[in-house]
């Protein structure tokens, strides 16, 4: 799916006696492939937000100097993939407002829905604000306590500016917040991003210990937090020196969990956990389950790395032919070439994938992979093993064909141009060049994850959106990640 920008990553630590500044370069690191054009962080001494921010992965972003220069007890960072909006220091994020004499930071996770309803409610010209992100700050500055504009108790003003400004939001979104004093985790009520809680035990050193807020429990691990559990669809958790409490500032009715099936099958790190069931596993399921439905006569099972990897072994196990590897992936070329242009795309996939002609040569192959969007890839690769002497190519796909946009945070291109979107699937593979195509089916997909009767979005593979979407075919263009 390389083809698909995934989302942003969130990471929040409250902790005091402890190196939080690192304790979030640790965390965005450990979420540097939900994304890979800007990474920043905002630090609160408990007095004063420091900002900073810049384009490039966290560790081009900060550096020892920097990180020592940072002092405080309460962190936010964030990594971020710009879209259809230009990737510009000034999109990158955290967003910082200050109002008065207070001042908060915001990162955003997802993709709001009704941007242009809000700015123009908020007598705000189209076009003049540049990201949904940028927005929601705009909105929450509007409506911090005018007391404390010229001074007063500042410690519940973020809180206050929630509860009014969230109930009017609609689309995807987990927010990390913070001002001087709290920490802030914010749930859409669709819970379409993750979010989760996670508590960093005392120590001798650190008697109190401290919280996190973090986009996938990979970056729990590498700062030594537990996970505590996910903060749920519709949750806001506000965190400061009594420790975490929990609000639900929506109405009842809107509650309705729909984690985005696609964290399962692509998006998330395999060593997630989400709903309680570790990603890695659910893919070799989605994988053993593809060789029932839509099995194949042939000599070795290749994934495409890296997502495409657990989904082959779970086929080759439950088909009983032999695993192998047959692409070579640069590691160094980061998880997603995004070029802007077909020759561009063609170019990357080039440099980011190379067939084991040993391997492949003469072989019948199954190639799994996630998912197909456009199919320059997929065509790429399959011209890739045929040219490296494959004899057939089956392609075997982990999840239902990708035929409709996504608004709520993830990139696609439009829909004209997704491959499924424009021909049935039994004519694709003559299209990519395969022998056969074979996709999961939707109800293997859910079941393959394993989570009971968590709800799901699957608007991407079945055109059912689970909130209202802008009417424009297209995504929105205000500001994806
Ligand atoms: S439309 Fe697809 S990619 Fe977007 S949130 Fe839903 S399942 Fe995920």
């Amino acid at each position: 799916m390389g083809q698909v920008k995934e989302a942003c990553g969130v990471f929040g630590v409250y902790a005091r006696d402890v190196d939080v500044p690192h304790l979030v370069f640790d965390g965005l690191f450990a979420l540097q492939h939900r994304g890979q054009e800007s990474a920043g962080m905002a630090v609160s001494d408990g007095d004063t937000v420091t900002v900073v921010k810049d384009m490039g992965l966290v560790t081009s972003v900060f550096d020892q100097r920097t990180l020592s220069s940072l002092q405080g007890h309460v962190a936010l960072g964030h990594v971020r993939y710009s879209t259809t909006g230009p990737s510009t220091w000034q999109n990158s994020q955290p967003v910082y407002r200050s109002v008065g004499n207070a001042g908060f930071a915001l990162g955003h996770n997802g993709n709001l829905t009704n941007v242009e309803e809000l700015a123009e409610a908020a007598g705000m010209l189209p076009g003049i604000v540049a990201s949904d992100s940028e927005l929601v700050g705009e909105l929450l500055a509007r409506a911090y306590p005018a007391v404390d504009r010229v001074g007063g108790e500042a410690d519940t003003d973020l809180e206050q500016a929630l509860l009014e400004v969230l109930p009017r939001l609609e689309g995807a979104f987990a927010f990390g917040l913070l001002d001087a004093t709290h920490l802030v985790g914010v749930r859409d009520p669709n819970g379409f991003r993750p979010l989760c809680l996670g508590r960093i035990d005392p120590t001798p050193g650190a008697p109190e210990g401290g919280w996190v807020v973090a986009s996938e429990t990979p970056a729990l691990d590498i700062v030594g937090a537990e996970l505590v559990r996910e903060i749920e669809p519709g949750e806001m958790v506000v965190i400061d020196s009594d420790g975490p409490r929990s609000y639900r500032p929506f109405a009842p009715e809107r509650i309705d969990p729909r984690l985005c099936v696609f964290e399962f099958v692509y998006f998330a790190r395999p060593d997630s956990r989400l709903l309680g069931r570790e990603v890695h596993a659910a893919r070799h399921r989605m994988g053993e389950r593809l060789a029932l439905e839509s099995p194949a006569d042939a000599d070795l099972v290749i994934g495409v790395p890296d997502s495409g990897v657990p989904a082959a072994e779970g086929f080759a196990a439950r088909s009983g032919l032999p695993f192998g590897q047959g692409l070579v992936k640069n590691r160094y070329i980061g998880r997603t070439f995004i070029a802007p242009t077909h020759e561009a795309r063609v170019d990357g996939v080039r440099r980011k994938l190379n067939p084991l002609r040993e391997s492949v040569s003469g072989r019948r192959l199954v190639v799994v992979d996630d998912s197909i969007v456009r199919g320059t890839t997929t065509r790429q690769i399959v011209r890739m093993l045929r040219d490296a002497g494959a004899r057939e190519v089956h392609l075997r796909i982990s999840s239902p064909p990708f035929r409709w946009p996504c608004y709520y945070g993830i990139a696609t291109p439009d829909r004209s141009e997704l491959v499924a979107a424009g021909m049935p699937v039994d004519e694709i593979a003559g299209h990519l060049g395969a022998d056969s195509v074979g996709y999961l089916s939707l109800d293997g997909l859910v079941g393959s994850v394993g989570a009971g009767d968590a709800g799901f979005c699957t608007a991407c593979l079945t055109g059912r959106y689970p909130t209202r979407v802008p009417s424009a075919r297209e995504p929105v263009a205000s500001a994806h990640r």
